[in-house]
């Protein structure tokens, strides 16, 4: 043990959440034909434990598409025991699924899917998107369910630009939408199994912004765009910043404008067996997974 001066903290700022470490993506891979990926937790150590409930995090980052009349994307599979979220900012993606869930999502939209006991879907751009061809800029991640939600119903919620949370950040540093959780008592829109934030903030150039989320909580941002101080570091354009499981805010100061996904959620304290598009608790689930998946239960959908 070593002995520490206690200062007194009553008037002092609170302190700052610790950064754990920056990660680069491991460079980009292409998911199907239709997304160019950068997929950022396949170079972090531990990434599984340190980053729960998250399970992966696939960025596409803006990427002009040629036009096409045959639509880009990933054909049918199947998930089964976790929630996919495809977060999109230009371009526009067309999902399907045996759950009877489908829709569109384009710029400032989010699909929240979630698999649970299984599911076949489908990932295409959009019929007129692909015709006209164009920017695409989108994320994917993948949110881990709690044991007691891995074998339940699947849902589909589509969330509309205008449904997510708005906040206006004081001095006109910028606006942080809400997707998920809250933020300076707003709300998101997402219905999730586990308490999960998820932020889309822009800051102008000298904008600041302050995320304080609950200590014991799995905190990081994606700097998606900019040069900015997160907690006291200077990151740019393409870093991935997780923070340290204790309590603090986190300021983040922009130099130029700044675009951030900012990630929080509790950690599942449950172990994690992932094979490919199925993630749950036990080798045993795995198995059953497949053999369920071979059988046809997870549905049927046309290709
Ligand atoms: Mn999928």
């Amino acid at each position: 043990m070593t002995t520490q001066l206690v200062t007194p903290t009553s008037n002092a700022a609170p302190a700052q959440r610790r950064i754990e470490g920056i990660y680069q993506a491991p460079g980009l891979h292409w998911v199907g034909d239709g997304f160019r990926v950068a997929g950022y937790f396949s170079a972090i150590p531990d990434a599984v434990r340190k980053l729960s409930p998250f399970l992966l995090l696939d960025y596409n980052p803006p990427y002009d598409y040629s036009p096409t009349d045959r639509p880009r994307g990933v054909g049918v599979h199947p998930h089964r025991g976790f929630e996919t979220v495809t977060i999109a900012w230009d371009g526009s993606v067309a999902h399907h699924d045996s759950a009877g869930g489908g829709g569109v999502i384009g710029p400032g939209d989010v699909q929240w899917m979630t698999a649970a006991s299984g599911v076949l879907h489908k990932e295409y751009h959009e019929r007129e998107f692909s015709e006209r061809g164009g920017i695409f800029h989108m994320a994917q991640l993948w949110v881990n369910l709690p044991r007691a939600h891995k074998m339940g119903p699947p849902r589909y919620q589509p969330l509309t630009a205008s449904q997510m949370g708005q906040v206006e950040l004081p001095r006109g540093a910028g606006q942080v939408r809400v997707i998920a959780g809250e933020y300076l008592g707003v709300r998101g829109p997402a219905l999730t199994y586990s308490p999960v934030h998820v932020y889309d903030a822009r800051l102008h150039e000298q904008g600041a912004a302050s995320f304080d989320l609950p200590a014991g909580y799995t905190v990081a941002v994606l700097v998606m765009e900019g040069d900015l101080t997160l907690a006291g570091a200077a990151v740019k354009q393409g870093d991935f910043v997780i923070f340290e499981r204790e309590a603090g805010a986190i300021l983040a100061e922009a130099r130029a404008e700044a675009h951030l996904l900012v990630l929080a959620g509790e950690p599942i304290d449950e172990p994690v067996v992932q094979y490919g598009p199925f993630v749950m608790n036990t080798r045993e689930e795995i198995l059953q997974a497949f053999a369920d998946y071979n059988r046809g239960a997870f549905g049927t959908l046309e290709d």
